[in-house]
């Protein structure tokens, strides 16, 4: 299935739910979290519905993984952050609560920052 329409984040995709989208191109959309763990926490989605890592295509992955450094660093520099995370969490098991796969880019700001 390449779109679950019960799914929030092919919803987000669609534009049926709003988002306030950082990037998008052909294959991704990046959108910030709508619990910002850390000032600008990002997620970045392949349009295309998947629901983990284990069923990502190696084509999948790399149109997804090929725009990560560039929306990482639009971030950096928007939000001013001294580095960043990337989590990925695949599993009920392993935290996943929205079952279409998608990268946290968590921006770091030093010690207080909020993420441990
Ligand atoms: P997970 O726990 O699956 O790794 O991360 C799911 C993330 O999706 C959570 O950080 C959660 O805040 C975020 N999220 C859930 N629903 C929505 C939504 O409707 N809009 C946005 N922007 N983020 C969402
Ligand atoms: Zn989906």
């Amino acid at each position: 299935m390449s779109h679950d329409p019960t799914c929030i984040f092919c919803k987000i995709i669609q534009g049926e739910v709003p988002s306030a989208k950082v990037y998008e191109n052909e294959h991704v959309v990046a959108f910030l979290d709508i619990s910002q763990v850390t000032k600008g926490h990002t997620l970045v989605v392949p349009k295309i519905h998947r629901q983990d890592i284990f069923e990502l295509t190696p084509e999948v992955a790399s149109n997804l993984f090929a725009c990560v450094p560039q929306i990482a660093n639009a971030i950096k520099k928007q939000f001013n952050a001294e580095g960043v995370n990337l989590l990925n969490n695949n599993g009920k098991v392993a935290g996943q609560t929205v079952f279409h796969y998608h990268m946290h880019i968590l921006p770091r700001y030093g010690k207080e920052d909020g993420f441990h």
